[in-house]
């Protein structure tokens, strides 16, 4: 694990990121209701499960504030959650819907929300900080569960780990070490509208990566 040199969470109007501050700038200035800011993590410093999400959604995230709520990503997301016992209350894609997460947190790789949804590599560098210092302030962790390439990879550069020694695949499980102590590390591919709608992922598969995150918890 490196040095921690940022807080876990950014500053709504992190300044980091030109290309993402001009973008969530723009987005204000035609939808000033909309959240438009980095979105804090989801859930509790207790949590022994941390999900890694990429960044969040133009019309999801970055609209209501909560990491996967408000577009498709989080209805597969919260469900699975919920199947799984990570979830009380009832998910109703707002963030005033009441819905607690039991031991996990959600999080992103990047806090703000990217053009297309594809973050560029100095975007992703600039915001992994704020992942290792979100990672470090877990005491109980436990499962590191990363969606799609580009988290399980940044996931592993705030480990201190090397890329190449733990290739991305859906399902694939390794034991690493965070804060001083054992944490296994799940990735799935992401659960987007666009893996799903493709079938390049099911809820069938998903729900198996989950069954691993709820088996080493327990
Ligand atoms: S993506 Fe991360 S580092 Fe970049 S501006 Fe947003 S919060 Fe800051």
């Amino acid at each position: 694990m490196k040095k921690i040199t940022a807080a876990p969470e950014a500053p709504r109007d992190c300044p980091l990121c030109p290309r993402l501050v001009a973008y969530r700038e723009a987005v204000q200035a035609k939808e000033p209701t909309w959240f438009n800011g980095a979105v804090p993590s989801f859930g509790k410093d207790n949590a022994e499960l941390l999900i890694v999400g990429l960044a969040p959604g133009v019309t999801g995230a970055n609209r209501t504030g909560r990491p996967f709520t408000g577009d498709w990503a989080g209805d597969l997301l919260y469900a699975t959650l919920d199947k799984f016992g990570f979830s009380e209350g009832t998910f109703a894609a707002d963030p005033n819907d009441g819905l607690k997460l039991t031991g996990a947190m959600i999080t992103n790789a990047v806090r703000c929300v990217p053009p297309e949804n594809k973050p560029v590599g100095a975007e992703i560098n600039q915001c992994r900080p704020f992942l290792e210092a979100r990672i470090a302030s877990l005491p109980k962790l436990k499962v590191i569960l990363c969606l799609g390439k580009i988290s399980h990879d940044s996931t592993l550069r705030a480990l201190g780990l090397k890329v190449a020694q733990y290739p991305f695949g859906h399902g694939t499980k390794y034991e690493v070490a965070a804060n001083g102590k054992p944490v296994t590390l799940l990735s799935s591919y992401h659960c987007s509208r666009y893996n799903t709608n493709t079938g390049r992922l099911t809820p069938e598969m998903f729900e198996a990566v989950f069954a691993e995150a709820r088996k080493a918890v327990a």
